[in-house]
């Protein structure tokens, strides 16, 4: 698979100004240097706790502001320095579906008008007929009645404006949709059937996805890789089977522990986190994750770990694989297993 979009190096640092006319006292380093790709048909997640700068990536990617230094480059075009007017056609390729079904969807517009308006926006219809095949079709492909598309947003349940939220950002035939949070505020009995639509729809048209969650069991059911970030860098990536089964990150092994287990005597051992985490104002020097971490040695506490290969496919940023195999909890750990170390 080519890579559809390509993430390098992003930083985005937000300063913070003193009082209305003041200057800049600092900055949140809210993304710190990471880099990602995704190929075609792809779903990357970008999972961790909140506050880790993962939105901050999704908004990156969809130019809602600009980026302090490195590259988002879609199907090999930089877009990350685009005037608006260039950017206009690509923007139709990236689109979003955001956490909140309530709130995304304009009261006082009908479903027709909202999945309309994109259409109309990115002239992607011939004609009226044409406009009203599509509508219907995206009625079908987010499995809400065709006769449903003169109700306002109201009159529909949570999964279902989810529904009405995911057909919008289809009307723009998009080749990535970023979902940010976008199952996170549903029951869980819907979130399931969003999960499915998802799936569904991104083996039927093909689509990339960039699924940013905070929750790792909704995660381990829908997705190909995934990258673990906090504290505004990625500390591990690697394709789903291969985290779950045997996380290369003290970070990610901890965030795994908390997830339910379905089978009786598979639940991993908990492992709590203490202390908070840093704030992103001013980020703990060598490991950012030395505060919390349960193997914390010398050299974490100086040196920055850089994300590098642990196994084919598999990175993390973690000075724990430069130690000898019998000194490295973290190697060739499987799944629960490793937490006897
Ligand atoms: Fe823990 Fe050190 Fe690895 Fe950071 S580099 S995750 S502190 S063992």
């Amino acid at each position: 698979m080519s890579a559809l979009l390509d993430v390098r190096d992003l930083k985005k640092h937000f300063p913070i100004r003193a009082g209305f006319l003041g200057g800049t006292t600092g900055y949140v380093y809210a993304v710190d240097g990471i880099s990602f790709e995704i190929a075609k048909g792809e779903t990357l997640s970008l999972v961790g706790e909140s506050g880790c700068g993962k939105s901050t990536v999704g908004k990156a990617v969809l130019r809602l502001f600009d980026i302090t230094a490195g590259q988002v480059v879609l199907d090999g075009q930089r877009i990350d320095q685009m005037s608006q007017a260039t950017l206009r056609p690509l923007r139709r390729r990236v689109q979003v579906v955001f956490q909140d079904p309530f709130s995304s969807l304009n009261p006082r517009m009908r479903v027709r008008d909202i999945l309309a308006e994109p259409i109309r926006n990115f002239r992607l219809a011939k004609d009226g007929a044409d406009l009203d095949r599509k509508l219907g079709e995206l009625m079908d492909r987010v499995r809400l009645p065709r006769d449903a598309i003169g109700r306002w947003p109201h009159e529909f349940s949570g999964g279902q404006r989810q529904r009405i939220g995911i057909a919008r950002a289809l009307a723009a035939e998009p080749d990535l949709i970023v979902c940010d949070e976008a199952v996170s505020a549903l029951d869980v009995s819907v979130k399931a059937q969003i999960v499915n639509l998802l799936q569904d729809l991104q083996s039927e048209l093909g689509l990339a996805l960039l699924f940013i969650s905070h929750d790792l069991a909704i995660v381990e059911h829908m997705t190909h890789r995934v990258a673990v970030m906090y504290l505004g860098k990625i500390v591990e990536v690697a394709p789903r089977r291969s985290l779950f089964a045997a996380p290369k990150h003290p970070y990610t092994e901890a965030l795994l522990s908390a997830v339910p287990q379905p089978m009786p005597g598979a639940q991993r051992e908990r492992i709590i986190l203490t202390g908070d985490v840093p704030s992103p104002i001013n980020p703990p020097k060598g490991c950012r994750f030395h505060t919390r971490c349960r193997y914390v040695f010398d050299r974490c506490r100086v040196e920055e770990p850089p994300l590098a290969a642990v196994e084919a496919g598999h990175t993390a940023a973690c000075h724990l694989h430069d130690l000898p195999p019998d000194q490295n909890p973290l190697s060739g750990a499987k799944g629960a297993s490793l937490l006897a170390v």
